[in-house]
């Protein structure tokens, strides 16, 4: 099995389902009101109408994040769904080289 570009996991649904409905609350504060209303996509940093940015958890729900305010941020629904379940590590992962011939192999997953 290869884990390049993909680390398994299971998500745990009694945290997801706690997490998003944390989410919705968050939406409603002044706060994250404050967050949208600059208009500017997190990833991307283009300019986006205030009711186009979605709430997007920089550790996704599924992967254990949570929803507070460190962990979430406004962003355009491209990057939103670009994103997916995917971690900024991931994206450092991907950009390394692959394994040379000869390379010693990388110990297993426990
Ligand atoms: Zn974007």
């Amino acid at each position: 099995m290869t884990t390049r570009g993909w680390i398994p996991f299971e998500a745990d649904d009694a945290h997801v389902r706690r997490e998003r409905d944390k989410a919705r609350a968050l939406r409603q504060t002044a706060w994250w009101r404050a967050q949208v209303a600059r208009g500017v996509c997190h990833y991307c940093g283009k300019t986006v109408p205030p009711g186009e940015l979605t709430m997007d958890h920089v550790t996704p729900l599924a992967r254990g994040g949570r929803s507070t305010r460190g962990n979430v941020v406004p962003c355009c629904r491209a990057c939103n769904q670009a994103k997916g379940a995917r971690t900024a590590l991931d994206d450092i992962l991907d950009s390394l080289p692959p394994p040379a011939p000869g390379d010693a192999p990388s110990p297993p997953l426990s």
